[in-house]
Order: structure tokens, then C-alpha cells, then sequence
């Protein structure tokens, strides 16, 4: 089963991965938490470019191609083995935040982003896409408190240098694209206390592996 999480920046997708993972391998699941970008050796090269404040100039179409990269590695080298082993995979990030990071906010159109889709993920879609949701001031300001902390690095930090509209943009494209794949998509309130949050996210998965 592959599960994903997806959101704006500071929605604490990466706290709920983890605590997802360790509850889901005490109850005797065999789980692979993964990441994109940078879920492989070679993707965290792809990574530092990509996130690389210096990089400001780099056009829409070599991030969507470099996010597809990214994934065309992930999916060889962690993705497809794990899922093919009958291991639950948990993606921080997957091929939804190419549809709204590339799509909606850089602008390139959505014919072009399925046109990458179809030719890296030959079909894959996830079992569950957990939406990490909440208003982008306070997920900057969560973010830049991580930074301030060093728990987020300051050669990542290339997401500061956009526009409050441009973060907007990013949860108002989540939210529509929830609405559009609703059987998949489980839009969690990221306003919550984690334990909270991983209460329910468990919950849903649970009931998913039941089914
Ligand atoms: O979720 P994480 O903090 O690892 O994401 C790293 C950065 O990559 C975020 O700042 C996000 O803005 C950016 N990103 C992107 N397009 C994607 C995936 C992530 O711009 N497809």
C-alpha cells in the first residue's frame, strides 16, 4: 500500500510520516518511510539543487523535469521494490506536489505536468494521500522557526524567497486537487496537536488495510 502526505511548508508532514511509521511497525507492519525530493542517493543531489536558494533562476521546465528525476529514482530504487515486497510505503511528498508546485504555482500547464506523470509513474497512484493542511502564514512561520532552530537547513530555505500569494496559490491548488481525487484524499486540520493528527491518520489507515 502506498500512502503519501502532501501539503504547504511547516505542516509537519515529516513529524507525522515518522510517528506514522513507528506506530504502523509496533503493530507488525513491515513499513518503508520515504521522502521526494531526495528519497534516494541520487535524489538528495537533485535535492540540493532544487532547493538551493542561489537557484532562484531556474525555469519551471528544468524543476518539473528535475522533480521527475527525482521520482523515476525513488520509484526504482524504493518505491516499486518496497510495495513489491507487500510493505506499506509512506511518501513525504509524491507526484501530487509536482501537480500544485510545478502546475498551479509555476504555471505550466496541467497537460504538460500529466504528460511527465504518465511517463514516471506508468499508472501508480497512492492508496491514501493524507493533505497536511493549514493557512500559509502559520506554516512559514513554523518553517522559519525550524530554520532558526537548525532543524531546517539553510541551503533548503529556497521556498522563502516566494510570495505570500505564491504560498496561497500552493494550498488553494491542494485543496482543489483533494476535491478532484476525493477517494484517495483525506484532508487533515495540520492545526491540531500532532498526537492528534496521528491518532486520526492512523485510524484511516487502519481502516484502508481492512478493507
Ligand atoms: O517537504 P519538504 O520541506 O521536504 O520540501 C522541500 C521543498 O521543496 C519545499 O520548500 C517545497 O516548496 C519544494 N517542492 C517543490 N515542488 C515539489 C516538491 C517540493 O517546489 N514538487
Amino acid at each position: 500500500m502506498l500512502i503519501t502526505l502532501c501539503g504547504g511548508e511547516g505542516a509537519g508532514k515529516s513529524t507525522q510520516v515518522l510517528r506514522l511509521a513507528q506506530n504502523l511497525e509496533k503493530k507488525g507492519y513491515g513499513v518503508v518511510s520515504t521522502r521526494e525530493p531526495g528519497g534516494t542517493a541520487i535524489g538528495r543531489k537533485i535535492r540540493a539543487l532544487l532547493l538551493d536558494p542561489a537557484n532562484g533562476a531556474m525555469v519551471a521546465d528544468t524543476e518539473l523535469f528535475l522533480y521527475a528525476a527525482d521520482r523515476a529514482q525513488h520509484l526504482a530504487e524504493v518505491v516499486r521494490p518496497a510495495l513489491a515486497a507487500g510493505k506499506l510505503v509512506i511518501s513525504d511528498r509524491f507526484a501530487d506536489s509536482t501537480t500544485v508546485y510545478q502546475g498551479v504555482a509555476r504555471g505550466l500547464a496541467p497537460r504538460r505536468i500529466q504528460q511527465v506523470h504518465d511517463l514516471v509513474l506508468q499508472g501508480l497512484c497512492p492508496d491514501i494521500t493524507f493533505l497536511m493542511d493549514l493557512p500559509p502564514e502559520e506554516g512559514l512561520a513554523r518553517a522559519l522557526s525550524q530554520a532558526a532552530l537548525g532543524a531546517r537547513k539553510a541551503e533548503e530555505m529556497r521556498f522563502e524567497q516566494e510570495t505570500l500569494v505564491f504560498h496561497r496559490n500552493i494550498r488553494q491548488g491542494f485543496l482543489d486537487l483533494a476535491e478532484k481525487e476525493k477517494h484517495r484524499f483525506f484532508i487533515m486540520d495540520a492545526m491540531q496537536h500532532p498526537d492528534l493528527l496521528t491518532e486520526q491518520m492512523l485510524a484511516i489507515v487502519e481502516e484502508k488495510l481492512l478493507e
